[in-house]
């Protein structure tokens, strides 16, 4: 199924009073070009986005999604995103999205060089088939990111907290994992710790404590690691975050990487060390992930 929807939000001020946003959207043909070549998302990745997760046309997580939007704004110095006007977007968005999974991206950008205001727009596409990731699960190898774990607090300018549109060097880590003969990569600090992948966050199980490295201003907050582990402690499990070494990662007795879209893909080894995988709790966290979620 090959089909695109994109809207354009002329953003409000965060703090403006309307009840109707329905003249700042416009639908625009997703297929055709639309943004000017000023552009600074474009020409400098300086913006801000979310990929949110659809299932039967329902956004999964919305609220969790736009307060980290606003948060990536906050910490770009970028207008902070009026919170009602692109839930609206969202809804108008996944209204377009047929049964199945859908993905919902959304954009903020710095706008037009020496223009009057940023650019935003959500678009709504077709998501990737992931079944055999979820199912089958992933290799990774371990990458240093080059900075050490308090980097995000000495350096705030680096935006290591941010999602923002400058994802080439997660890209780069992505295929120097496939260029390993891995799936995918985790990112360790140069001071040996774990934090993220360069598209989820990772969770490791040791006997009933589940484990995700801590988010303070060096990695993303993952709506999902949360979703996850809501989930989790519902079911009685021990959820918590923390310093991980490195040297953890093959004591796991079972690890994950979670994100909006891919859901939860056990991890089968990293580094060439096979890793337990937990089928049965996999199948029921991506069942948890697939349901209908607010
Ligand atoms: N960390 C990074 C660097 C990401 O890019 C993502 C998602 O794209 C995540 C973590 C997981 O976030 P979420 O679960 O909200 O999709």
């Amino acid at each position: 199924m090959n089909w695109r929807f994109a809207l354009m939000i002329d953003p409000v001020a965060a703090d403006e009073e309307r009840a109707d946003f329905g003249d700042t959207f416009t639908v625009v043909d997703a297929a055709a070009p639309a943004l000017s070549v000023g552009e600074l998302s474009t020409q400098r990745g300086d913006g801000v986005f979310e990929s949110i997760g659809v299932i039967d046309a329902h956004a999964q997580e919305v609220v969790p999604h736009l307060e980290r939007l606003a948060h990536s704004a906050q910490l770009c110095d970028l207008p902070v995103p009026h919170l009602v006007q692109w839930r609206e977007a969202v809804d108008r968005a996944a209204a377009q999205c047929p049964a199945g999974e859908s993905v919902i991206k959304l954009i903020l950008s710095r706008g037009v060089e020496h223009g009057p205001t940023p650019t935003a727009w959500v678009t709504a596409a077709p998501a990737s088939d992931f079944t055999a990731a979820r199912e089958q699960g992933i290799s990774v190898v371990t990458l240093d990111r080059g900075y050490d774990l308090r980097a995000g607090e000495r350096a705030p300018w680096l935006l290591l907290g941010a999602k923002t549109l400058s994802y080439a060097v997660n890209m780069a880590a992505l295929r120097e994992a496939h260029r390993r003969g891995a799936d995918d990569a985790i990112f360790l600090s140069s001071d040996g710790f774990v934090l993220e992948a360069p598209t989820a966050s990772l969770i490791l199980r040791f006997g009933d404590r589940f484990v995700t490295p801590a988010p303070n201003g060096g990695i993303l907050h993952g709506t999902t690691q949360l979703s996850v582990y809501e989930h989790l402690a519902a079911r009685g499990f021990d959820v918590g975050y923390a310093q991980v070494p490195a040297s953890d990662l093959p004591r796991a007795d079972a690890a994950w990487l979670v994100s909006s879209v891919r859901l939860a893909a056990p991890i089968t080894a990293v580094d060439d060390s096979p890793l337990p995988v937990d089928h049965a709790l996999t199948a029921e966290l991506n069942e948890y992930l697939l349901s209908p979620r607010d």
